[in-house]
């Protein structure tokens, strides 16, 4: 197929590329570069011997989008865009329903303008909110900031769609806490400052670019009171979007999980990186980040029966995959001549 891809230089998009790109899709990369790096397709290149399009570009500008599908024939469009740290959006709530709903409303008029009709979309295990675990599809959505609403008004747009133009299909991909890299070291994330996320904030502390790190909150009711979250490895999550890719001929609109099924706590994270890389994670404990809940992680069930994807890596694959990253690129893509 031939598929377009927004936001794919940025983290999990470029991971998804090089899956496309292995398995004999053609990409065209759209990205107006705001979170990524123009390095990350020397990257891609260099990992499958291919370089993708790339068109340097706006998802909100629809005429934009409209010449892109039409002019690259485009089967199918995977919409990662989209801007995603939890504390801005709370800042700045309107700059996130802008890009994330209004990119997902762009995207979508241009497909219908051009009769392209399969669309799979970035949704997050955030739009479930505080609810009991595990989340499965059918869990209530309650998200509790403007983040997690902007992914879910973009899923209500896509199903509106998809009930409007009866041979539209959209998939949304809930994903659960993506981490690691690809295995060859060359992709990964790269958070600008201080990263928010616990596995680039370990490894920058392994790196000893930060002095240890801030497990915040000890106190909440879990094995060893820590929060637990559902870690998928970011290639395991690539593959769930070309299994996904692959069985998206059912017009209308339809949800998966994409997570392990389980979850670790901090403090197994820690200990797992420790394993994987021999590397000494000096801690404290800190209060209880604002806004975190205790534990969840998804029921990937669904995603096994019907896209015949599950996990294959584990916590200590993607604690081994993101050390290698950050050991061979101290700055991200930053600094790289
Ligand atoms: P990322 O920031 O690395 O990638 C997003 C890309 O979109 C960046 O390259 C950025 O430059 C680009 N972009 C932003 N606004 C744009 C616009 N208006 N037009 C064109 N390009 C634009 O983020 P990521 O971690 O790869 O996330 C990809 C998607 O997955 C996002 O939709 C995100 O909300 C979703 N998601 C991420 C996580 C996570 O923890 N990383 C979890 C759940 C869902
Ligand atoms: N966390 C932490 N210290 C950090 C960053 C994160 O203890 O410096 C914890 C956070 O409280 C949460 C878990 O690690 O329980 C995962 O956080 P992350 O920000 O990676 O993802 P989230 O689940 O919040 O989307």
């Amino acid at each position: 197929m031939k598929v377009l891809v927004t936001g794919g230089t940025g983290y999990i998009g470029s991971h998804t590329t090089v899956e496309l790109l292995a398995n004999g899709h053609e990409v065209i990369i759209v990205d107006n570069l705001d979170n990524s790096s123009k390095i990350v397709l020397d990257r891609i290149e260099k990992i499958t011997g291919k370089r993708p399009d790339f068109i340097e570009g706006d998802v909100l500008d629809t005429d934009f989008i409209v010449r892109v599908l039409k002019d690259n024939r485009v089967d199918a469009v995977i919409h990662f865009a989209a801007l995603k740290a939890v504390g801005e959006s709370v800042a700045d709530p309107l700059r996130y329903y802008q890009t994330n709903v209004g990119g997902t409303v762009s995207v979508c008029k241009a497909m219908l303008a051009t009769g392209v009709n399969k669309i799979i979309f970035s949704s997050s295990a955030t739009v479930y909110g505080d609810q009991p675990i595990p989340y499965t599809e059918s869990t209530p959505r309650e998200p509790q900031n403007p983040y997690g609403r902007t992914k879910f008004v973009s899923e209500l747009v896509l199903a509106d769609v998809a009930a409007a133009n009866p041979d539209f299909c959209a998939v949304a991909l809930r994903y659960f806490n993506p981490v690691g890299a690809h295995p060859s070291g060359e992709i990964g994330e790269d958070p600008n400052g201080i990263p928010n996320n616990l596995m680039p904030y370990i490894s920058q502390v392994a790196a000893g670019q930060r002095e240890k790190l801030s497990v915040y909150g000890n106190d909440y009711p879990t094995k060893d009171g820590t929060a637990i979250r559902d870690y998928i490895h970011v290639a395991d999550l690539a593959e769930g979007h070309l299994a996904a890719l692959q069985k998206i001929y059912d017009p209308g609109f339809h949800t998966f999980n994409l997570g392990a099924g389980h979850g670790e706590s901090v403090l197994e994270v820690i200990v797992a990186f420790e394993q994987a890389t021999g590397q000494t994670i000096p801690y404290q404990f800190a209060d209880r980040r604002a806004g975190d809940l205790a534990e969840y992680y998804a029921d990937a069930a669904l995603a096994e029966s019907q896209l015949g994807w599950r996990v294959k890596r584990t916590i200590t694959d993607a604690s081994a995959d993101a050390w290698h990253w950050q050991s061979g690129n101290p700055n991200g893509y930053k600094n790289v001549v």
